[in-house]
């Protein structure tokens, strides 16, 4: 007997089901293109050159130790972030009106944001686009707050629907909370355009709503870390106020290591320095305190000129080497005269490519050919490599004839 007795089978989670589908299958041939994860040429998990320098460096630090961080995490890891992100001369850090806590990679920065926006934000609604990263319905629903959604893709153009957009937001009640894609929008690889970014903030700032930024792949979308930040540093730049949630798991391949920051842009020095007292009460029953090791690796790099030049070089090639599979896959489809218009591969930016696969599709390609995609078609341009790809074009054609 057990008090558990009536409990049901959870689902999986659908991306995380990918991977795991994929470790159980023992085809030689199989390929894993669902999970957001860097791999090199050769297929294997990739730790930059530089993290690896940094652990050593912190190894061979003798004056460091265990204690705990404070609440609010590593100072010096923060402090570069902010500057990360908001770029070196940003008013708003100037100003002292941001107040940046570490927190557990990308995700746990969105959810202690969401707690802290359900606690103490006047409006109990966030807009997250169609389609989003799976997790972000569930982390703002379980932090308390209601979700609903936003026209973001047109399947036919495959591109942004920017008229879609505005409506939706137009149409939304004033002061909600809204969810943007920093950069490379996941899964759809489109982002808009500066112009668009423009105008999204001045619907915005016009009906007074508060962004949220997801912030996973600066520095990933175009090998540029200062043109990735982009859109935060519009939002940033305009006196308003603004969260961004920061993820160092692709850009730095800390992805286990969970290292990430959550930024909250306020009106004033006086309010940061409030909601830094609030935060910390949110974060206090939560974790207590965060983990030490990847915020040193990371300050490590971002503090570190040379280091800091090294990894602008390893993320240059990281994007390089996407853009390159994106042109290969491309190319291949093209080759084979595989029907339909695949030019949105080469168009879409970041790590994935949002195929256009339907579920079918996808289904059978995992069935007959060992690839793994996620069942909205979304693939992972960073699971492939030259070898790959025609394997991978292969599967496509025969599915979609
Ligand atoms: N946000 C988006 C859009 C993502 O794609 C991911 C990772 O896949 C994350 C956030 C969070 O990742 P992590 O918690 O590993 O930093």
């Amino acid at each position: 007997p057990s008090a558990f007795q009536h409990l049901m089978q959870a689902p999986e989670d659908p991306i995380i089901g990918v991977t795991t589908a994929f470790s159980k299958d023992p085809s030689p041939v199989k390929l894993n293109v669902g999970v957001g994860a860097y791999r090199c040429e050769e297929g294997k998990p990739y730790v930059p050159q530089v993290v690896r320098e940094a652990e050593l460096r912190l190894l061979n630090d003798l004056s460091r130790n265990k204690e705990y961080l404070p609440i609010t995490g590593n100072p010096q890891f923060t402090g570069l972030s902010a500057k990360l992100i908001f770029g070196e001369d940003s008013p708003a850090l100037n100003q002292k009106r941001v107040c940046t806590v570490q927190c557990l990679s990308g995700t746990g920065s969105i959810r202690v944001g969401a707690e802290f926006l359900a606690k103490h934000y006047a409006h109990k609604t966030v807009y997250i686009p169609i389609p989003t990263w799976g997790n972000h319905p569930t982390i703002f629903t379980v932090a308390g707050l209601e979700v609903k959604s936003y026209t973001y893709y047109d399947s036919n153009t495959r591109g942004l629907d920017y008229e879609g957009l505005l409506r939706d937001l137009n149409a939304a009640p004033s002061g909600v909370v809204v969810l943007l894609h920093a950069c490379a929008h996941n899964p759809t690889g489109v982002d808009p355009t500066a112009d668009q970014w423009k105008g999204i903030q001045k619907l915005i700032r016009g009906k007074n709503m508060l962004p949220f930024f997801d912030c996973a792949y600066q520095g990933f979308a175009s090998g540029n870390l200062i043109k990735d930040a982009f859109s935060v540093r519009l939002f940033a730049g305009d006196g308003g106020e603004c969260f961004v949630a920061q993820s160092y798991a692709k850009n730095m391949g800390l992805y286990g290591e969970r290292v990430g920051a959550l930024s909250m842009v306020c009106g004033s020095e006086s309010v940061a320095k409030r909601v830094e007292s609030q935060v910390k009460l949110i974060i206090r029953p939560l974790y207590s305190t965060p983990p030490i090791h990847g915020a040193a690796v990371a300050a490590t790099v971002l503090g570190d000129r040379e280091l800091f030049n090294e990894w602008k070089a390893d993320l240059q090639g990281m994007a390089d080497r996407i853009i390159h599979m994106r042109q290969l896959l491309h190319e291949a489809l093209k080759a084979r005269g595989t029907p339909g218009d695949w030019s949105h591969i080469i168009k879409q930016i970041g790590m994935f490519s949002f195929t256009g696969l339907t579920k079918e599709q996808v289904a059978f390609i995992t069935d007959k050919f060992h690839i793994y995609i996620t069942f909205d078609g979304r693939v992972s341009m960073a699971g492939l490599s030259v070898k790959t790809v025609p394997y991978l074009a292969e599967a496509i054609h025969i599915a979609v004839t």
